[in-house]
């Protein structure tokens, strides 16, 4: 996918989309998505969701857990997309 934006220029340059190798790894992401131009938008099934505030493009971080090495990557979803996944999910009343 071709990244038109700077700021996701740096975040794409970090190459976490294998997974994070070790747990500063995974600090060192945290860090540098707060340091970018980035909105903790939104949080579900341990993954959480950044959208740039440059070009709206979200960023998908998935937290590692023992052997699950996690990822940080760009993902393909519209808001629209994301939006209907989260209403799927939440408990109906
Ligand atoms: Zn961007």
């Amino acid at each position: 996918m071709y990244i038109k934006c700077d700021n996701c220029r740096q975040i794409d340059a970090t190459g976490y989309r294998a997974g994070f190798t070790t747990a500063n790894d995974f600090h060192d992401a945290l860090t540098m998505l707060a340091q970018l131009e980035t909105t903790e938008r939104l949080s579900y099934l341990g993954d959480y969701l950044y959208r740039c505030n440059q070009c709206q493009a979200h960023w998908d971080l998935s937290v590692p857990d023992q052997a699950y090495r996690g990822y940080l990557r760009r993902t393909s979803l519209t808001t629209q997309k994301i939006e209907q996944r989260l209403t799927a999910m939440r408990p109906t009343k």
